[in-house]
């Protein structure tokens, strides 16, 4: 068997005791069964036993894997095309009410539409993406240039940005502490971090168990809540100012899982379901089906935010 790679003390409160939370299998490449581990003290739920960063690849090749694909074809593919345009929308105003400068990076900026939208309103944009795929769809679509992770890491990109966001993102990402690390020296002094990520908390996660299209075993390693995400934020140095829902999150997550679980013919059922999770987060946020968070940088919040 295979290295594999898993993690011996939680990286939010240091516990090394940790109890099985759910197995859950790969629904969309291998059918592989991983286990999500959680911390017995603060809760924190990471997938235990993953394939190494450097075995992983096999695991994102699948057709059906939107987050870097241009396809058109399917219903939930054609939904996700015209969910995109709205959510760039919806982020680009949450973003703008911010106030902040507009000097933007983009970690995993796949093909580059969140970059091109940010760029159309006037923002200098910069991306990361692991995908050379992705990238080079990035540069032909809309003449931008994204870097690689590892030039990101190895610091060869700019620094004083004033937004670094990360959409469904850093629930991949491996060397979570180096990447923390760099977006704290990355921003300026106000600048802002802005992690959107799935709720391992949410009505949608209970209501379909390991059929939840946001476990995503073994691709999300780390499955947040909203408690576990601002602590691991605060002890790496960053401060939560605001949480945003993800208004259509809930009814991609509710399709897929339905998909999952072989009843997405039962369409009206799904659809209810997914109301019914999107009418919960409105009246508490903490259950949402994903959330964006934006952090400020901890040493410098007190004396500059007037967010709202
Ligand atoms: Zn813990």
């Amino acid at each position: 068997m295979s290295a594999s790679f898993s993690i011996s003390n939680c990286p939010v409160c240091h516990c090394t005791d940790f109890i099985t939370f759910k197995d859950v299998p790969d629904w969309l490449v291998s059918r592989e069964v991983f286990e999500i581990s959680q911390c017995a003290s603060c809760g924190f739920k990471f997938t235990n036993n993953a394939p190494l960063e450097n075995d992983i690849g096999p695991y994102y090749n699948s057709e059906e894997y939107v987050e870097h694909s241009d396809t058109k074809k399917g219903i939930i593919f054609s939904l996700y095309h015209t969910a995109r345009k709205i959510m760039l929308r919806y982020k680009s105003k949450k973003i703008e009410k911010l106030g902040v400068g507009k000097k933007l990076l983009d970690i995993g900026s796949g093909s580059g539409y969140f970059m091109h939208h940010m760029a159309g309103k006037g923002y200098a944009t910069a991306g990361v993406e692991i995908s050379e795929k992705a990238r080079s769809l990035c540069q032909k679509k809309f003449d931008l240039a994204a870097y690689t992770p590892a030039e990101f890491l190895e610091k060869k990109l700019d620094t004083d940005f004033d937004l670094i966001t990360l959409w469904h993102v850093f629930e991949h990402v491996y060397t979570y502490n180096e990447y923390f690390e760099l977006f704290h020296t990355s921003l300026k002094k106000n600048g802002v971090l802005i992690l959107a990520l799935p709720n391992s908390d949410s009505i949608d996660a209970k209501m379909y168990g390991k059929f939840w299209a946001a476990y995503d075993t073994p691709r999300h390693l780390w499955h947040f809540t909203p408690k576990t995400i601002e602590a691991f934020a605060s002890a790496r140095g960053f401060v939560l100012i605001q949480k945003h829902r993800l208004p259509l999150d809930p009814f991609f997550n509710c399709m897929v899982s339905a998909s999952y679980k072989k009843k997405f013919t039962v369409l009206p059922i799904t659809l209810t379901k997914a109301l019914w999770a999107y009418l919960v987060s409105l009246t508490n946020i903490d259950r949402s089906s994903s959330l964006i968070y934006v952090f400020g940088k901890s040493d410098e919040v007190e004396e500059t935010q007037n967010f709202t």
